[in-house]
């Protein structure tokens, strides 16, 4: 996880801006016999920004949670920032092609969960394309890399050589060079661990949104789910779809959330690790799944691995649904979102196979 990495996510922030307009203002919003207190808070974290809304039944319980909330998130940059060069992530990639380094139990689940991710997708999710990313400087002076500087840094981006030690809680990268790149994750996860906290603070129910990665539990006062939009991948500021969550995560990967336009080509952040170039294929994927690490590693996979096999990979896994916008714009929507969600005028098929 990067700081400055992931400041050019505005986009995504609709999605929870929708969700935000559909929440009560903050403040104390009572039921007669069952009064629950909500409260919102934000701040820049990770790069972006941070959305908690807590629902607690006093209003001290929802601050409580609230800010806990934000201050898990905090501490988590601190394990996985690079740009932080003491992070526990930053010394595992100094240590590449040298020694195993031993991190925290957050740490060790985040890249465990990246290579099991990783296998589920045939390589399409790949926390090891760190220095891929590198190569074409999304996140400095973006540039198309020539096919040399790829083939170089080929390589270093083979996730077979991230050895994790359970016993040791030890991560080594045994190739020179390498480096974990855990933004197709980790806001994900944040999200997930953010939640819990705040869930042991006191809180009944909780939104989580570090930009378009979500989790939420419980409900809102009076009962109310919480509701979310899906952003329209091409249409700036546009809905195109709307569901609602409950005890749920999503997250979103597009091609609109950070490129460059160079001749006419659309390059964008998400990499195919075959061609270590842009992923064709797809404009936008989002997960629906119980856990956010889930939604967000997934969104990032799928995306890669094109709309026919992400939803034929989508449908074999138990209590994962997508929304996936391909190519050419058609929307498809797996067989369990069927129904709950609507779709805001896009032309769409039907999911499966
Ligand atoms: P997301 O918005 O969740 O799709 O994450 C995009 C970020 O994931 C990029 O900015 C890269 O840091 C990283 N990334 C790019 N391609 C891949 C890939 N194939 N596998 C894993 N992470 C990737
Ligand atoms: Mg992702």
């Amino acid at each position: 996880m990067t700081t400055r990495r992931l400041l050019k996510t505005l986009p995504r922030l609709g999605c929870f801006l929708f969700l935000a307009g559909c929440l009560s203002a903050g403040g104390i919003c009572g039921v007669a016999d069952e009064p629950e207190v909500t409260v919102r808070r934000s701040q820049m974290l990770m790069g972006t920004l941070v959305f908690v809304t807590a629902v607690a039944p006093t209003e001290a319980a929802a601050k409580q949670a609230a800010g806990e909330g934000l201050a898990e998130i905090r501490r988590l940059e601190e394990l996985w920032s690079t740009w932080i060069p003491t992070s526990e992530l930053s010394r595992v990639n100094a240590a590449a092609g040298k020694t195993a380094v031993q991190v925290s139990p957050e740490t060790y689940e985040l890249v465990r969960r990246s290579l099991e991710i990783g296998e589920w997708t045939g390589g399409a999710f790949n926390v090891a394309i760190g220095p891929a990313v590198e190569a074409w400087a999304f996140y400095e002076q973006p540039k198309v890399p020539s096919d040399r500087e790829l083939e170089e840094v080929r390589g270093q981006t083979d996730p077979r050589h991230v050895r994790l030690d359970p016993t040791a809680r030890t991560i080594l990268l045994s190739r020179p060079g390498m480096h974990l790149d855990v933004g197709g994750i980790g806001k994900g996860y944040a999200a997930d661990l953010a939640a819990e906290v705040m869930r042991r603070a006191g809180a009944t129910g909780a939104v989580v949104a570090l930009s378009g990665d979500i989790k939420t539990f419980g409900r809102m006062p009076e009962g109310k789910p919480f509701l979310f939009g899906i952003d329209h991948p091409r249409r700036r500021d546009a809905i195109l779809a709307a569901l609602t969550l409950e005890n749920e995560a999503v997250s979103t990967a597009g091609d609109y959330q950070r490129y460059f336009m160079q001749d006419g080509v659309r390059y964008h952040h998400i990499l195919d690790p075959a061609t270590l170039r842009p992923a064709r294929g797809c404009q936008s994927v989002t997960v629906v799944a119980k856990e956010g690490i889930l939604a967000d590693g997934l969104d990032t996979g799928l995306f890669v691995m094109g709309p026919e096999r992400a939803l034929a990979l989508v449908e074999q896994l138990a209590g994962v649904e997508a929304v996936i916008v391909a190519e050419d714009g058609a929307v498809r929507v797996s067989s369990g979102l069927q129904g709950r969600i609507k779709l805001k005028g896009a032309s769409w098929r039907e999911g499966g196979a």
